[in-house]
């Protein structure tokens, strides 16, 4: 454990943060409510939201999903493995402490290829005693580095089921072919039993405000890819799909913290089981 944490220190230290740039990680942070961003990312967020009013909302609703999928797969699937890739800066509760409020023994893996997010990586490795947490500063291009890593073999056990969570990235990933590759390369190698959950930014009407957001974002130098509820559906080819299928974030497994609220063009979200 001292070992690993003399890595991110040291991995840390040799990172340039480019604070004078706007970074896709910390204008969501900023969104939320966090305090881990910088004036670029600011003025960012504020130029996006005037084209985009509803974005921070949309955001917290993906937040949600990501805690509602979270307690629904260890509470009705007995999930016990989590690899979540593009973690995003830490944010309470994070996914290691949802699960772990309902099974301690959860282990969960975090990978992100965000320096400020390998920065704040240690909020990440608050694990409970009886489970385990581990972080990876990788790509989720790079299947092999995250597989074959140190961090994931003394973590996870690869023979059982672990669910694969990509919330929120795969907008950044604007080649459909890339994105199909890179989360096909990740499942493949998972047990029987194994879970893939994701949100995507959904297409909307080019009306919309939403394209507006989209083009703002582009405008900060950040790409971004929307998605049809059948291009989202094809991530799950050959997997099975858990109702309510590809539905928007607020539609999956609705609590009482959903938003109604259908003016929000909220995103889609989806989980599906590998038989
Ligand atoms: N999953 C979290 C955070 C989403 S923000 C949530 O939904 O609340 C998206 C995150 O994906 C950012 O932290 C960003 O750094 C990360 N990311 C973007 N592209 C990535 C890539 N190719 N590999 C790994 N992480 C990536």
């Amino acid at each position: 454990r001292d070992q690993r944490r003399q890595r991110l220190d040291r991995a840390v230290q040799v990172t340039d943060l480019r604070t004078d740039i706007a970074h896709s990680a910390r204008i969501y942070d900023y969104m939320l409510g966090g305090k881990d961003n910088f004036a670029a990312d600011r003025a960012a967020a504020d130029e996006i939201v005037k084209h985009l009013p509803t974005l921070p909302v949309s955001m917290r609703a993906n937040r949600d999903f990501m805690l509602r999928m979270t307690r629904y797969l260890v509470r009705e699937m007995g999930i016990r493995q989590f690899l979540d890739i593009g973690t995003g800066l830490p944010t309470s509760p994070n996914l290691h402490e949802a699960a772990q409020a309902i099974a301690p023994e959860t282990r969960v893996v975090y990978v992100d290829n965000d320096p400020i997010v390998l920065a704040h990586a240690r909020a990440l490795l608050t694990s409970s005693r009886e489970g385990g947490t581990a972080y990876i500063d990788a790509d989720l291009r790079d299947s092999k580095t995250i597989l074959e890593s140190a961090q994931l073999r003394d973590t996870l056990d690869l023979s059982r089921p672990v669910a694969l969570t990509l919330i929120a990235i795969l907008q950044f990933f604007t080649d459909e072919d890339e994105a199909h590759e890179a989360v096909r390369a990740l499942v493949e190698p998972l047990a029987p039993g194994s879970v893939l959950a994701i949100s995507v930014v959904p297409d909307a009407e080019r009306e919309s405000p939403l394209s507006d957001g989209v083009a703002a974002y582009r405008s900060q130098g950040i790409p971004m890819k929307m998605r049809t509820k059948a291009e989202t559906e094809r991530f799950f080819d050959g997997l099975d799909l858990i109702a309510p299928g590809v539905a928007k974030v607020t539609e999956w497994h609705p609590d009482e913290s959903a938003d109604p609220d259908d003016r929000v063009p909220h995103m889609y979200g989806g989980v599906a089981v590998k038989r």
